[in-house]
């Protein structure tokens, strides 16, 4: 089978990799120069090859780790990523929640029992709504949102503003009166519900191209910068951009899918529209990432540290990450971001840089003062993630037509936007197109 993926984020990739191993000729088409899509490596003149976005895994994400691991069999984990248990600290360390080596899910039991800055009436309160969800199979009631959620089991402000609020936006990228209660407890069910190693936080070591998408492109036939305009479905096979395959994986974000079916949606079956629909029902939030080169090295006690944000004096960073193996480079991130790009580059700089200062030297174990910032790069990705609202309809991976299947993060994964989801519809998708072709197959006969 000759199969067109386009799109080469960690969705088409997978699927890219998944049909190649079956046996299938895998043609790639991708818009940029660089395999990865949003979560790729940049090169910057100063700062080296940094990330389009600094970007963190669980150990729930089972097939993105797998998929690393069978791409780069010779090289250990932790040459690739750095694994630590579940941690969230801010960086005054006014809180501090984390998961002793017990199995689970008294890790988590121990964890919010002697989480640092909440008080008994609180943890009891975070530990009652855990157990109550648990119990409830992690289903959410229709249409809430995830505030909705944490009003149902009466969580107080601070335990909302220290712990749910930041892994709301951290996970869905929406703040919690839109965010969808059942994909928020999606996250939480395979990161806090499964073994302990699931709820493992994870920094990748190298760049996110260099982690597994640039070996994944060597395996196939690439078409870089080429950016698809069309795409032409017939009973016996798909024309991309004229070209003829016998299958494609359509794997580029909704906006763009839009576009390139354009000549293929218009049409009046039910199915197609109810596509069309989908596709067009999407809106977009904004991630900002701020990689920070300093003087001299630096460190924070553990590899990321909540910061608490003020944005009326521009000090918007939400999380600091300290970039593996790179003692003097941070990165901080501001999920859900507004248009950082329009304030003053030195002014949003000495801001978050002072926010950092200010915030650290307030923690107990006395963390060094951060040292001068010499460069820094500020990356605004406008369409980080869909908006990860109630009531969103998803696009399913199967199409009306056996020959084309999506891939995505957007696509109806059951997660928010993030890599597994991206990686688990990519693998659906190409083991759908390898089923449609033996039952083509089986009928030719
Ligand atoms: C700043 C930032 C931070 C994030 N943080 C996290 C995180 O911490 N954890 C997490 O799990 N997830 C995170 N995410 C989300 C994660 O990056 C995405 O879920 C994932 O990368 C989506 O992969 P994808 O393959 O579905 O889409 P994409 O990566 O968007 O891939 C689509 C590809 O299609 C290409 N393309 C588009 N149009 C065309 C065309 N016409 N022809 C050819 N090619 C085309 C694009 O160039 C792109 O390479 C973050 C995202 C951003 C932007």
């Amino acid at each position: 089978m000759n199969v067109a993926v386009i799109g080469a984020g960690w969705a088409g990739l997978a699927a890219a990799v998944a049909l190649k191993q079956s046996g299938a000729q895998v043609t790639v088409f991708e818009a940029s120069g660089t395999p990865g899509g949003r979560a790729r490596g940049v090169t910057d003149l100063q700062l080296g090859i940094i990330d389009n976005g600094q970007h963190l895994m669980l150990g729930a994400y089972t097939e993105s780790l797998a998929l690393i691991k069978q791409l780069s069999p010779k090289r250990a984990e932790h040459e690739l990523l750095l694994r630590l248990p579940l941690t969230l600290e801010s960086a005054d360390g006014s809180f501090r929640l984390r998961a002793p080596q017990l199995i689970a899910p008294f890790h988590l039991v121990w964890a919010l029992s002697f989480a640092r800055g909440l008080t008994i009436s609180e943890r009891a309160s975070a530990l009652r709504m855990a157990g109550a969800i648990r119990l409830k199979g992690w289903q959410a009631l229709a249409n809430q949102s995830v505030r909705a959620l944490l009003d149902q089991y009466k969580q107080s402000d601070t335990l909302i503003r220290k712990v749910w609020e930041p892994l709301c936006l951290a996970a869905l990228n929406t703040p919690l009166e839109q965010a969808c209660a059942q994909l928020f407890l999606n996250v939480l069910r395979d990161g806090l519900g499964g073994t302990r190693s699931d709820s493992d936080l994870i920094v990748p070591r190298v760049d996110l191209s260099t982690l597994w998408p640039t070996v994944a492109a060597q395996h196939v036939t690439m078409r870089v910068r080429h950016i698809v305009r069309t795409l032409q479905i017939h009973a016996d096979g798909v024309d991309v951009d004229h070209e003829r395959f016998d299958a494609c994986v359509l794997a580029v974000p909704p906006y763009a899918a839009r576009r390139i079916l354009a000549e293929c949606l218009d049409d009046r079956n039910a199915a197609i529209t109810a596509l069309r629909q989908r596709l067009e029902g999407f809106d977009y939030r904004a991630i900002a990432t701020l990689t920070l080169q300093l003087e001299k090295s630096w460190s924070i006690p553990v590899p990321m540290m909540m910061l608490d944000e003020n944005s009326a004096s521009h000090q918007y960073g939400q999380w600091i990450f300290r970039r593996p193996d790179h003692s003097d480079q941070v990165t901080v991130v501001v999920s859900d971001a507004p248009d950082l790009l329009k304030i003053d580059r030195d002014v949003l700089v000495e801001a978050i840089s002072t926010q950092i200062r200010t915030q650290c030297q307030r923690h107990p174990n006395a963390i060094d003062t951060l040292p001068p910032v010499i460069h820094h790069r500020l990356i605004v990705e406008k369409r980080a993630t869909f908006d990860a609202r109630v009531g969103l309809h998803r696009p399913s991976t199967t199409t009306p037509w056996p020959r084309l299947t999506l891939a995505g993060d957007w696509t109806d994964t059951g997660y928010p936007a993030v890599l597994e989801g991206a990686v688990r519809s990519g693998l659906r998708a190409a083991k759908i197109l390898l089923q449609n072709q033996t039952i083509h197959a089986e009928t030719a006969q």
